[in-house]
């Protein structure tokens, strides 16, 4: 063997020898990706061309390692039984390399596909998380402000000194605010079988809760209406009533949510202001008309007594003179209280006791006008003190008081008589209550008109509550009155506990 050939086998036996070593190295380090990352195709792709290569590198190298060490031997004739295996295994591996480098652009392909779907998932799952996380922020935010809004809602329908009602078509009550409760005659006192409906209270009957739904229906609302309606306890309230029309899906099916005012209070101030103006103008009248009769009133008692007084013996005209007599003084008594009325006698005061002062106005108008047969009841506050009053002129409210609820009572009765200390409000009331007949509703409007009277001629003069209303209000007070027809009444002088300084009401406006 030549030197040449001598090194070309050695160098096709140590590059067999290296190239199944580089082989087995490659294949390792692509087992050892493969490991890191099995999923990852490349990789994969990579440790099946080592495994092909390697099965290539040991079939080549191996058979030129035999091939060498046969021609070393002499036997070369050999190597024409192993060649044809030798080239078939590397025929085979190189198939398997191409095989698995074209199967590869496909599989490549969805490799990639599935990587992109991969990657869309995971932003698509961060979105999610973020719009999951998001949301929850966002509920929270929401239930924060409704639950806001509600509170707001409800101090508004809580603290409100105004009713507030919802109620259906029907007039079946949903919601009722406090105020509501208390308007309606005290939250004690209604229970829930009480309010279920509007027209229970609110409204006289059906009727007129048909007539104000027809408006309702048809102007989806109700502008300010004044309204008399009877609560729970059976006080009279004058209201001021408005309502909005929520239409519902159906026609039968709205909501009406109404505001109403207790407008009494006002009411009873107005009236006392038309009353306090009527009696002023009326004072002026009388006060002026009084003044002129007086006189010659005087003039004409004078003259009649003293021709009674020549009179020695009984005779026609004797009685003349007498009739002449009585009917002058009584039109002095109603000089006098015109004048009273008007003010025009300075009122005396000074500190009186008024439990006193009461008790001789009973024995007073007891024997007076025969009271055997009506029963006068006495509930006297001890905690009453002294009061600022000009004695007489209390007293002859009083007189007026009692003497009416005489007359109210006919000949059988009782009177009550009772005082109480109104410290909060700085009076003292004295409330006289009898058992009589009773003041119609038209009537209560009047009684204090001057010469209002439901008296026969000649027993009232329709001027006593009249006076009284005026005496008390130059005394700071006032005079309340509560009555039905059939069910006695309730007369209260209102006095304050401070001195007051005198008004003449009946010049004053
Ligand atoms: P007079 O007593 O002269 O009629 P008043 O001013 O005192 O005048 O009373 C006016 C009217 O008020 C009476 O005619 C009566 O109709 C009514 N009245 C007053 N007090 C009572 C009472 N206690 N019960 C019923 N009606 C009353």
């Amino acid at each position: 063997m030549s030197l040449i050939s001598g090194v070309i086998s050695a160098v096709d036996i140590i590059g067999a020898i290296l190239m199944i070593a580089f082989a087995f190295m490659s294949l390792r380090l692509a087992m050892r990706l493969v490991r890191r990352e099995p999923h990852n195709i490349i990789h994969a792709y990579l440790m099946w061309i080592c495994i092909a290569m390697a099965v290539f590198a040991v079939s080549r190298s191996a058979v030129h390692i035999i091939r060498q060490s046969l021609d070393l031997v002499g036997n070369a004739g050999a190597w024409q039984f192993i060649g044809p295996y030798s080239g078939a295994v590397n025929t085979f591996t190189l198939i398997v390399v191409g095989a698995v480098t074209l199967f590869f652009e496909y599989t490549w392909s969805i490799y990639r596909q599935i990587l992109s779907d991969k990657q869309i998932l995971q932003a698509t799952r961060g979105e999610l998380m973020d719009l999951n996380e998001n949301l929850e922020r966002r509920v929270d935010e929401r239930t924060r402000a409704l639950a806001d809004s509600e509170r707001k809602y409800r101090e508004v329908f809580e603290v409100s000194r105004d009713m507030i009602l919802l109620s259906d078509l029907e007039g079946r009550i949903f919601a009722l605010n406090p105020a509501g409760y208390e308007i309606l005659g005290g939250a004690a006192d209604v229970s829930a079988a009480h309010i279920e409906y509007c027209q229970d209270f609110l409204f006289r009957g059906k009727d007129d809760w048909k007539k104000i739904v027809t408006v309702i229906r048809r102007r989806q609302w109700l502008p300010d209406m004044e309204f008399d309606m009877v609560n729970a306890r059976g006080e009279k309230r004058r209201i001021l009533l408005s309502a909005s029309l929520v239409p519902g899906p159906r026609n039968d099916e709205g909501r009406i949510y109404f505001l109403i005012k207790d407008i009494e209070k006002r009411r009873m101030i107005k009236e006392q202001m038309a009353r306090a103006d009527k009696l002023a103008s009326i004072g002026e009248l009388s006060a002026g008309i009084a003044h002129e009769i007086n006189n010659p009133l005087g003039i004409i008692l004078g003259y009649a007594q003293l021709m009674l007084r020549e009179e020695s013996i009984p005779s026609q005209r004797s009685e003349d003179l007498k009739t002449i007599e009585r009917h002058v003084r009584t039109c002095k008594v109603i000089v006098e209280d015109l004048l009273n009325f008007a003010r025009v006698s300075p009122a005396k005061k000074e500190m009186n006791d008024i439990h006193g002062l009461i008790d001789d106005v009973i024995k007073f108008t007891y024997y007076d006008s025969g009271f055997d047969r009506v029963v006068i009841e006495k509930d006297y506050d001890p905690d009453v003190k002294p009061l600022f009053i000009d004695e007489k002129k209390i007293k002859q409210v009083f007189v007026n008081l009692i003497v009416n609820a005489k007359y109210a009572m006919g000949e059988k009765g009782s009177i009550k008589i009772s005082t109480c200390l109104n410290e909060p409000d700085k009076r003292v009331e004295v409330r006289v209550s009898d058992t009589g007949c009773g003041i119609s509703e038209q009537d209560m409007l009047k009684i204090f008109d001057p010469f209002f009277t439901t008296k026969p001629t000649g027993v009232g003069t329709g001027l006593g509550l009249s006076v009284s209303y005026g005496i008390v209000k130059n005394h700071g007070g006032d005079i309340q009155v509560k009555s039905e027809p059939g069910a006695g009444a309730v007369f209260t002088v209102l006095l304050p506990l401070e001195p007051h300084h005198e008004h003449i009401i009946g010049w004053e406006k």
